[in-house]
């Protein structure tokens, strides 16, 4: 039957009736906040009324280089003039540019290039299996990954298998095998449950999605040397708290501690392109050979000339030394807030959990109330509003958030 519903393309319709045309043709995977975007620029976003935000949620961290980037917008056309396609049945004359870079950076031998987290994820998985049966020699099919609880790394069947969030496996069953779950910041539990069958470890440095959780000072280094006792692999995931925005280019830096992998991927694409990747030590990566992984889009080159750029701004623009400065003013301003609906405010850099008392309100509706303020952030589980602005952000615009932020708090 032809479809005889008119199509939008201008900014002809209310908020109201964009959310209800979403509401009707998109799958309600999501819960969004009641706010329709049409335009950003830096830190600042524009609903279709040309009501202005300031964004504290920066896309869970893929747009810490600020909304539509100058120079990175440079990168995506120039490249999207040139060369925008073109599969790995091809060498191009960028990808080994970008995958060199992100293996400096990282202190890394060699990466595989892929397009979204989980993919990335997924990536490490099957590495991680096959170093285990060609490297340590685990009898076949009996590989197995510890993980932490309350972990979140995707949302690919092979991925909620391992999560300990029901309503991500809920009606998704049956899961993958061969992986085992310890408590996040737990050293003890981790000896005890590693057996000749593990083949690595599988961590966020700080737990995003479970509401910005730190672990305790010391926790990763001690991860990183049970690893290396029991000669099992450590996979940092730093899709989200990669590219400064802990206050160091890579979380596990504030514990010097050098995993034997690292995924990568949300702030990679600049905020303009998914970009992800896996990058590891030779003893990692050398499992894979021809025909053993793959991806059509990963490794394109619009994306790595975007990926490129993106971590040459990264360090030009010194966003990892931004972010701790900013982070730790925040942090103070935050602590400073004297309300009793705050439970806890914690986290790393640029990037902060604001743990909000059951009692005085849902994490929703500070989120739902601070949008009516002019900031936009978006809660994590029921009682968490996270702050995770673009660090780009200036010390000015933080302070306009900021009052904001004591203002919301202190209406609840
Ligand atoms: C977002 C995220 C992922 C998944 O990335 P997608 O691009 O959404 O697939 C994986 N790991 C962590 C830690 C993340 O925050």
């Amino acid at each position: 039957m032809e479809n005889t519903q008119k199509t939008f393309r201008s900014n002809s319709l209310t908020s109201q009736e964009f959310i209800e045309l979403e509401e009707k043709w998109c799958a309600h995977n999501y819960r969004p906040i009641p706010v329709v975007l049409t335009e950003g620029k830096g830190v600042w976003v524009w609903d279709v009324e040309g009501k202005k935000y300031l964004d504290m949620m920066s896309a869970y961290s893929a747009v810490s280089h600020g909304h539509c980037n100058p120079k990175l917008l440079s990168a995506l056309t120039e490249q999207a003039n040139r060369l925008s396609m073109c599969s790995r049945a091809y060498y191009t004359d960028v990808l080994p540019l970008f995958l060199q870079k992100l293996c400096f950076l990282t202190n890394m031998d060699c990466a595989l290039p892929m397009n979204t987290g989980a993919e990335a994820v997924e990536t490490t998985i099957k590495a991680v299996r096959r170093w285990g049966y060609f490297v340590k020699k685990i009898p076949e099919n009996k590989a197995e990954i510890i993980v932490m609880a309350r972990n979140f790394h995707g949302r690919t069947t092979g991925i909620i298998s391992f999560s300990s969030d029901t309503d991500y496996k809920h009606g998704f069953g049956p899961f993958l095998p061969g992986f085992k779950e310890i408590p996040f910041g737990d050293t003890k539990a981790l000896e005890a449950a590693i057996t000749p069958h593990t083949c690595a470890v599988l961590t966020e440095p700080v737990q995003g999605e479970a509401g910005v959780i730190v672990p305790p000072k010391g926790w990763l280094t001690e991860v990183s040397n049970i690893c290396k006792k029991h000669n099992v692999l450590l996979i940092v995931d730093e899709v989200q708290s990669g590219f400064g925005r802990t206050g160091k280019m890579f979380a596990c830096q504030h514990e010097n501690v050098q995993p034997d992998g690292m995924i990568l991927g949300k702030a990679l694409g600049g905020g303009f392109f998914p970009v992800s990747a896996l990058v590891g030590k030779d003893h990692l990566m050398r499992v894979f050979t021809p025909g053993s992984h793959g991806s059509t889009f990963g490794g394109n080159p619009l994306g790595a000339a975007v990926a490129l750029r993106a971590l040459e701004l990264t360090e030009e623009e010194k966003l990892p030394e931004r972010s701790a400065e900013l982070g730790d003013y925040l942090m103070f301003q935050l602590k400073a807030i004297q309300s009793p609906c705050i439970q806890d405010v914690r986290g790393q850099g640029l990037w902060i959990g604001l743990d909000i008392k059951k009692e005085y309100a849902s994490a929703r509706l500070v989120c739902e109330k601070l949008k009516e303020n002019g900031v936009l952030s978006k809660e994590t589980h029921e009682t968490v509003v996270r702050l995770a602005p673009p660090l780009v952000i200036s010390r000015e615009e933080l302070d306009w958030g900021i009052g904001q932020i004591r203002k919301t708090i202190e209406n609840l």
